[in-house]
């Protein structure tokens, strides 16, 4: 099977089928292309019907397509660029006890549990990838804060509500 695809591609021909190639770069055929979309989308779906994580067996949580474990593997990527430190993120959320950094309000994985970098990574990018600058907290808490640091964050929150009273 391998043999046969190696000398397959060694021709310049499609690895699956052994037919023509439209794109020299690519690995295989137009048709073998879309068969193999097709049968990934339909066993993601399959799995989606059954509550089921999309990378593995195990049940999805909350909202998301994922299992606790490949959920934080997917905020770790998104957060860091790359999969990386999945423990030690799953256990600051531990440590916070499931409460968000900056308003404690209770954390659900795959529902309102997010990462925020406490030093936005716009301002300061090399605290990017810097796990000590991860903290947990609220989603719209995180699309609140955007890109102040913690301190003008809460700043802002103070003027918020001080405006507010005064209104009364
Ligand atoms: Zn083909
Ligand atoms: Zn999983």
């Amino acid at each position: 099977m391998y043999r046969r695809r190696q000398k397959w591609l060694l021709l310049g021909l499609c690895a699956y089928c052994g037919g023509t190639k439209e794109d020299a770069r690519k690995y295989c055929c137009h048709n073998c292309t879309s068969r193999q979309t097709e049968s990934a989308r339909t066993k993601r779906n399959k799995r989606k019907n059954l509550g089921l994580c999309c990378r593995c067996d195990c049940e999805a949580i909350g909202n998301v397509k994922y299992c606790m474990k490949h959920w934080v593997e997917a905020v770790c990527h998104k957060y860091f660029g790359r999969t990386i430190n999945c423990d030690i993120a799953t256990q600051k959320l531990i440590q916070q006890n499931f409460k968000c950094y900056y308003s404690g309000l209770k954390l659900t994985p795959g529902v309102n549990a997010s990462a925020d970098h406490k030093w936005p990574k716009i301002r300061y990018p090399k605290r990017k990838a810097d796990v000590s600058n991860m903290v947990w907290c609220d989603i719209h808490i995180n699309y609140m804060k955007r890109d102040l640091t913690e301190y003008e964050f809460i700043n802002m929150c103070k003027t918020i509500v001080n405006f507010q009273r005064r209104k009364k």
